[in-house]
């Protein structure tokens, strides 16, 4: 019979082969729920009898070389596994729930290659607007969203598209909590730890002093680290971070709520970019739309200017096997790109949406929800998966499908 080390690997190595995220372990009664987190969901994969719950967690905080005798209290820990060729490195997190301990295991596959930003889903435009972002000398870019919503992905990405010629001359650092992909060829990435005081502002005050080129300062949590970045950005310094805002414009507002002196970040403030990920429908079973031409009457003004073909798609309740019945397969990204050249006025008088929108629609700029739609009409994601992501604008009418719409 196989040992609790051995199943925890079979449960490991099955979550790899199904491209899960994370593996959950939860107590239910006295089994414990196995659980995949594919594509930003989670899906029950079954359980784990009674009598070999306990053994089975503690196999688990053996291999995140965590302390087996506490019970009580949270811990993390860390390990690795090999799967075939590839080695993926596991980040352990427990929670003492009170009929037993839960773990969730992030899987990291740390030499899947940087994407670029075409697989990631951005549109050519975009790109653009990215990569003339990158190609300043110095200033501060945010990158916003929630949790889950490829923000890091993001950011890596664009510290590897930094111009060709300038990468191996640039002395590029970043700060993260944890750090998760490793990237030694080209930048030196530091680890946060609170608990030993290791803070990203109390780490950014020594990094400064390293003589860096560009900055990744993994999120700005508080005024000291905003402060700190901002300093840096004004003085010769591209830094790159994340703030938790729904949409691109809210980090304007945001660093000003937090105290930043509004003119200081209207100079150093360069572009803000809000991102989602949504899920693909899957090639092999889902369906044209059936409101396909009423969508694109309703639609007809954002998608002038999206190229190309496709079709709005529905997946299909209940799937097929290609996606193992979730209708879905991969995710894509959608986003708003603000590069804010020219707009330091407005900025500084943090002007909300409604001054500056008209003025970055007038570039050409798409917002979360129009980047959305034209990525559904294409096919590439659902309308309800945009829905779902985006809180829509008000000013985008009270519906989105005819269907739904109130007679006129
Ligand atoms: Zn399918």
């Amino acid at each position: 019979m196989a040992s609790p080390s051995e199943r925890l690997e079979e449960l490991l190595r099955a979550a790899i082969g199904e491209g899960a995220s994370d593996l959950h372990l939860e107590p239910r009664d006295r089994r414990l729920e196995v659980r995949h987190r594919i594509d930003g969901r989670l899906i029950s994969r079954g359980f784990v009898e009674a009598r070999f719950s306990d053994s089975i967690i503690q196999a688990a905080k053996i291999a995140g070389h965590m302390d087996i005798a506490e019970r009580r209290l949270p811990q993390d820990g860390q390990g690795e596994i090999a799967r075939g060729e590839r080695r993926y490195h596991l980040r352990f997190s427990s929670l003492p729930a009170v009929n037993g301990e839960a773990l969730v295991i992030r899987i990291i596959d740390e030499h899947v290659g940087v994407r670029t930003f075409a697989e990631m889903g951005l549109f050519p435009p975009d790109i653009e607007r990215v990569r003339e972002l990158l190609s300043l000398p110095h200033g501060l870019v945010y990158v916003t969203g929630p949790t889950g919503a490829g923000k890091t992905t993001l950011l890596y990405a664009m510290l590897h598209n930094l111009p060709a010629e300038e990468i191996d001359a640039l002395k590029i650092i970043t700060l993260e909590d944890p750090v998760e992909a490793r990237h030694p060829r080209f930048f030196l990435q530091l680890g946060v730890d609170e608990r030993i005081g290791r803070t990203f502002s109390e780490l950014l005050r020594h990094v400064l002093r390293h003589d860096p080129d560009v900055l990744l300062i993994g999120e700005t949590r508080d005024l000291p680290t905003a402060e700190i970045t901002l300093k840096a950005a004004l003085t010769g310094h591209l830094c790159f971070s994340t703030l938790h805002t729904p949409d691109a414009l809210g980090a304007i507002e945001r660093l000003k709520d937090i105290g930043l002196d509004p003119l200081m970040v209207a100079s150093a403030l360069k572009g803000v970019i809000a991102q989602r990920l949504v899920r693909r429908p899957c090639g092999a079973c889902a369906r044209p739309h059936p409101e396909d031409q009423r969508l694109r009457q309703r639609f007809a003004a954002l998608l002038t200017a999206a190229e190309g073909p496709g079709s709005f798609l529905q997946a299909r309740s209940g799937g097929c096997p290609a996606c193992q019945g979730r209708g879905y397969r991969g995710r894509t990204a959608i986003a708003e790109v603000f590069p804010l050249a020219g707009l330091e006025r407005l900025v500084a008088q943090a002007a909300g949406p409604a001054a500056l929108l008209p003025r970055l629609r007038a570039r050409g700029c798409a917002t979360l929800f129009e980047d959305g739609v034209r990525k559904a009409a294409r096919g590439l994601t659902t309308l309800e998966e945009v829905h779902a992501a985006v809180e829509r604008p008000a000013s985008n009418g009270s519906c989105y499908l005819p269907s739904a719409c109130p007679p006129p």
